[in-house]
């Protein structure tokens, strides 16, 4: 038997979880302050269902789905777990979980959808604050596997436990979080979004090229730009300020102004039509520009340039052994190839006093993942020696698109942060290793765990990625964690 479950606020979220639970087998009673919220959302999701069944995603009978809009709090009564998706509001929430304990069995747990608020805070004058926890879903609900269980100050064990199993039976993919702003993904991905935008405001790079080089070499499924015209400005920008605001300002989460713009003159993404990208009919093509062909130079000197050599091997480029232990290779030209560590190339070719090409880091240089690559020249650097560089990528099948002299390029300074981050949550008990990881895949679709790739590139590297641009920019936000530099200089793992 199906126990009742109850969702108060029948918006995007509510009707989402209601439809997952009601396709679960459980009935299902919807509630919404607004008159006819909820019959409309009861509608909306037979017809949803109807379109899944006629698409072959899921076996149902939508007529059959036990879903009841309640009338009042009172209707309440028989759920032995309430789901509220109401405003984003800590008065209202208290105010609605205070007046569902006059209705409820004592032993029905409360539960709360809320992205950025503290289920203690939430519990903060209930009766039973043991039976109130965060049930944190993704939108779209039916869609998206990850629900992210937090316990609040007084949460009882058990109480988050039997949460977890409901959820887990509904074909979710539990994490548990502790109750710090953000939780895991809200807070973990951050520089997913706020690099991208540094990179626009230094003008390093279109939003195009930033978006092809995240989904080509950092296996992203969709560029920052692009993902955020989809959530929606105002939506992500709210996000971003709340976390920040709740981390004191750290630098760290700061908001974008150039996004704040865009919410103030209203360009939200696709939901108006236009966001950084034009949608609709007249949409132009978010198409990058890689470099054109280029020809493979005839051979490149390794000088122990082992971070660079699945590319050559790639490239199928001759190779000859070079007798420094500089870790470049060298060009025909006399050019160096380096693989960045969020040093500019044109601080690297004043050291090496050379021209200096810097090449970004992949999610995995052996495979076809890494099918854009982000490459950057020293100042006054010769054409001719980027062409080599160009050259030599395409010769693996690689579109090379050549940009400003960035330190960290495009994904080096991304996933350096997005594991600095993780790091961090890790060292402050947000989570355990695998689950965030886990959230970082299932709730923002990243191709890897944060902790998983900072030991792929080796936490010393992406320790020294960090120092480095913590040094070029003298910007705290690039202050590597605690526990990055621990295990950067032990050895350990992250993951
Ligand atoms: P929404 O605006 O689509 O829906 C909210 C609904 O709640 C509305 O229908 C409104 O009439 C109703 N409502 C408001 N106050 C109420 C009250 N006191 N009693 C009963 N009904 C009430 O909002 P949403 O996007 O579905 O978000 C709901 C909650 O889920 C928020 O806490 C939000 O932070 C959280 N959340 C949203 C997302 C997202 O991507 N939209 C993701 C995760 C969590």
């Amino acid at each position: 038997m199906h126990h009742t479950v109850a969702v108060v606020g029948a918006g995007t979220m509510g009707a989402g979880i209601a439809q997952v639970a009601a396709l679960a087998g459980h009935p299902v009673l919807l509630l919404d302050a607004a008159p006819g919220a909820a019959d409309r959302a009861i509608a909306g999701i037979r017809d949803q269902v109807k379109k899944l069944v006629a698409r072959g995603k899921i076996d149902a009978d939508p007529d059959a789905l036990d879903l009841t809009a309640a009338d009042s709090l009172d209707a309440l009564a028989p759920a032995r777990i309430v789901i509220e998706a109401i405003v984003e509001d800590l008065a209202a929430k208290r105010v609605l979980f205070n007046d569902l304990e006059r209705v409820v069995a004592p032993d029905c747990i409360l539960a709360s959808n809320t992205s950025s608020l503290s289920p203690t805070a939430i519990a903060a004058g209930a009766a039973h604050p043991e039976r109130v926890l965060g049930l944190h879903f993704f939108n779209p609900v039916p869609r998206m596997r990850l629900v992210e269980v937090i316990s609040g100050a007084d949460t009882a064990a058990d109480v988050a436990d039997q949460a977890a199993d409901l959820v887990f039976g509904w074909g979710k993919t539990v994490v548990r979080a502790a109750p710090t702003p953000g939780f895991i993904v809200n807070r973990v991905a951050r520089p997913f979004y706020a690099e991208a935008w540094r990179l626009l405001q230094e003008r390093a790079a279109s939003p195009e090229t930033i978006d092809a080089v995240l989904t080509g070499a950092g296996g992203f499924p969709m560029g920052p730009f692009a993902l955020m015209d989809l959530i929606g400005h105002d939506v992500n920008e709210a996000v971003t300020r709340s976390v920040w605001t709740a981390f004191a300002h750290d630098p760290r989460f700061e908001p974008s102004r150039a996004q704040r713009d865009l919410v103030e003159a209203g360009r939200l993404g696709r939901k108006t039509g236009q966001g950084i990208y034009h949608h609709g009919a007249e949409a132009s093509p978010t198409v990058a520009v890689a470099a054109p062909p280029r020809p493979a130079p005839p051979r490149v000197t390794d000088h122990s340039a082992t971070d660079l050599r699945a590319l050559t091997t790639r490239a199928g480029a001759p190779v000859l052994d070079g007798y420094h232990d500089t870790g470049v290779m060298e060009l025909p030209s006399g050019a160096l190839l380096v693989r960045s560590t969020g040093v500019t190339a044109t601080e690297l070719a004043a050291r090496h006093r050379a021209p200096v090409i810097v090449v970004d880091r992949t999610l995995d240089d052996a495979t076809a993942t890494a099918a854009a690559i982000a490459i950057a020249a020293s100042d006054g650097c010769p054409a001719e020696a980027a062409d080599e560089a160009t050259g030599l990528l395409q010769s693996a099948d690689i579109a090379v698109h050549v940009i400003d002299d960035t330190p960290g390029l495009i994904v080096t300074r991304t996933v350096a942060m997005l594991v600095n981050l993780a790091a961090d949550a890790l060292h402050q008990g947000v989570a355990d290793a695998a689950d965030i990881d886990t959230a970082m895949r299932l709730g923002a679709g990243h191709p890897l765990g944060p902790l998983t790739w900072g030991d792929r590139w080796g936490a010393d590297t992406v320790h020294t990625i960090l120092t480095n641009l913590h040094d070029g920019y003298g910007d705290p936000r690039y202050r590597p964690s605690p526990l990055l530099r621990r295990r950067a200089l032990s050895g350990g793992r992250l993951a």
